[in-house]
Formats: C-alpha cells, structure tokens, sequence
C-alpha cells in the first residue's frame, strides 16, 4: 500500500512502538505515587514533558498532556471561556478544523459570541480583519498554523503582533504544523498551541497543549488534579512516551526531511499537472506546507476517487479524514470560493517522514489511470 494520507495520520516513526512498548511492559506504578514504581512512571512522564517541550524550546511547566488536537481545541477556547464566565467575544477563521468550529458553536448555544473571520481566495485570513474584529468584549483569538485539509499556512507572526498590542490572547491550532516545519516562538506566537502526536509520527491518542504563563484555564477534567490541576486522569504514559520520542525524533530529522518532503512534493504536483492538466491545486499561490497537496479534479466525485485509489493500492482522502464520512461540501474550499466542480472532486494528497519517489511516481500512474476510468464512466482502476 501507497500511504500519501499523512495529514490523517503519519505512521509510527522508527523508536516510537518500543518506546510505548517499553512504557506499557515496563512501568507498573501510578505516576501520582510516591513509592518506587510510581516515581519511576514519574520519570517516564517528566522525559517526554521534555521532549514535548524541546520541539518548541519551552518550559516543561507548560506542557500539559491531552488526549489530542480535539480535546486541546476543546481546553483552549472553553477553559479561556469559563475563565471568563462564559462572557465575551471569540475570533476565529473560517477554515478551523471542526474541533475548533464546533467548540465556538456550542459556546454560542451557551450565549458567547463567536467572531467568524474570511479567508482571500487562496486560503488565508488578513491580518487586518484581526485588528477590526477586535474590541473591548474581545477574550481570545483562536488562527491554525496549516491547515489540514490544503496546507495552507496563516500569517501567525503578523496576527500573533497584533495580538499583543492589543493584549489579547493566541490560541493557535498547530496540529498540522508541528513536525512538517520549525516551531518557534518566533514564528508561532501564540499563549496556546494545539499539538497532537499522531499527525507526526506519535501514537494515536496523545497530545498536548501548551500555555504560556499568566494564562489562567479552567479544567474540563476535574478529579486528582495531574497536569497541575489543568486537566485531570492518569496520564496516558504509554502514549505519552511514544509522543515523546516522536518529538525528539522530529526535532533531529525536521530540515532534512522537510528539504526532501518539499521536493517530492513538487515532483508531484508538477507530474500531477502534466498527467490531468486541468486539475487545479487549491491554495498554490499561498504558503504551504511542505507535504500537502489538494487538488480538485473536474469530472470526478473525490469520494469515488479516493475508493477507486484504494482499489489500486493507494490511501489519500477527500478532504479532511476527520470530516470523512460527511456528504457537504468543504467548509475550507468553500470559505475560498473555489468552484463546486473542484470542490466536488476534490482530493487530498499528503506525504511524509517515509515516503520516497517510487510512492510519488506509482501514485501519479494510480491517479492518471483511475481519473480516466471514472471520466469514463467506469470505477475499476
Ligand atoms: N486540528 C487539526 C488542524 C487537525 O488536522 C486535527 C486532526 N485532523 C485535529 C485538530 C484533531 O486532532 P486529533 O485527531 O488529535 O484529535
């Protein structure tokens, strides 16, 4: 199997299955207990806090372990939200991933006030409509760094600026971002980042979200108070473990593997556009990330096409894999404008830390093979 689906999921990286192995075979105590077997499951937990924390050169006392970008969306925008008594307004863009989107909905059921802000045609919000949405009701701004479904990168360090100046908080969801490019807090200013371990390389399951200090949260999981009361539970550390070496992993491997990701990518989009000319990539103009290409391909049901793909030994998405399943049409694609044409045959193709020219170059063979079939009517490739 062809495996161009990494913005889904990435596979392990090499060290990751023994470390969990390790963690789960061999730490039998509680990390809150202060016998032996406790203290060595404490170490454990503190080794991959500093991993973590290594990605972005942060204090380890920021870190605070979730079960993922969903649940750390979810701390985020309602921990700030009950912080302020569930009063206030949030800003947000358009092309946030439903765990954002869907969050902001439910804190508008509870009488906030979602500010939702437009992306331009290829993908990414103006800065200027941050500073005009903002104002005295103003409790948080919540921007993704990349987003899942095009790659397309938002001016962070522009929208962060305006941020402080106005001595508003940054929440940036950087699911997509971490482990395709550098993280610092240079280019992602932000008071809370999003970070989920599977999107590179990590176990399903673990992530986390980083606060900067002075950022006061209310817990969504209250109980014995781990995470420094900001979210209850027995740490997963057998995930944990392995999101830990999955971060210090990517922070060896980032420039040498990003220099080689964005050269198959281009490869790839460029055999792409030769193949099926008139496809068309959405937010190519735009900054990207290394690794993701969406593409609309006329004349086709991306859906259809991803099942036909498969057929043929390759797994990419239509869209967002987390939206998989859903008949409507890309809130992202939409948000940009792009034609229902393209959006109806739209595709998502995403490479990583393991994916070399031979899967680049099947899959354009695959692609070319299975549009022509389903143009023709047909959907065996
Ligand atoms: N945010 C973004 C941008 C994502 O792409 C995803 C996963 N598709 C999430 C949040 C949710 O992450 P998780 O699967 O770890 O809950």
């Amino acid at each position: 199997m062809i495996y161009l689906d990494h913005n889904a999921t990435s596979p392990p990286r090499p060290g990751v299955a023994d470390a969990v192995r390790a963690a789960l075979a061999g730490t039998m105590g509680n990390p809150a207990s202060v016998h032996g077997p406790g203290r060595a499951a404490r170490q454990k937990l503190d080794e991959a806090r500093r991993q973590v924390a290594g990605l972005m050169d942060v204090h380890e006392s920021r870190i605070v372990f979730t079960s993922g970008g969903t649940e750390s969306n979810h701390l985020a925008l309602f921990g700030m939200a009950m912080a302020n008594d569930l009063r206030g307004t949030i800003v947000v863009s358009g092309v946030e991933h439903p765990s954002v989107l869907l969050t902001c909905t439910r804190l508008a059921e509870l009488g906030m006030t979602i500010h939702t802000l437009p992306v331009d045609g290829t993908g990414r919000v103006d800065p200027q409509t941050v500073r005009d949405a903002i104002d005295t009701r103003t409790l948080l701004v919540s921007v993704m760094a990349a987003n899942n479904e095009t790659g397309v990168l938002q001016p962070i360090r522009e929208i962060g600026a305006i941020c402080r100046e106005k001595e508003i908080p940054l929440h940036v969801d950087a699911t997509q971002w971490a482990g395709k490019l550098p993280m610092d807090e240079e280019q992602l200013p932000a008071d809370l980042l999003t970070l989920s371990g599977h999107k590179f390389g990590g176990p399903k399951g673990a992530g986390a979200l980083i606060v900067a200090s002075g950022i006061s949260l209310i817990a969504q999981l209250t109980g014995g108070g781990q995470e420094r009361g900001r979210r209850s539970g027995t740490e997963n550390l057998p995930g944990i473990a392995g999101f830990g070496v999955a971060a210090s992993e990517v922070s060896k491997q980032l420039p040498t593997e990003t220099t080689a990701i964005t050269r198959l990518r281009e490869h790839l989009e460029h055999r792409l556009l030769e193949v099926i000319p008139d496809a068309r990539i959405f937010g190519q103009e735009a900054p990207r990330l290394p690794n993701t290409t969406a593409v609309g391909i006329r004349g086709v049901d991306g859906e259809t096409l991803v099942m036909a793909l498969d057929l043929a030994g390759c797994a990419i998405s239509s869209g967002s894999a987390c939206a998989s399943g859903k008949t409507t049409p890309s809130h992202v694609l939409l948000a940009m404008g792009e034609e229902s044409a393209y959006i109806q045959g739209a595709v998502r193709v995403s490479l990583g830390w393991n994916t070399d020219i031979h899967a680049v170059d099947s899959f354009i063979t695959a692609i070319k093979r299975s549009v022509d079939r389903l143009r023709q009517g047909s959907m065996l490739s």
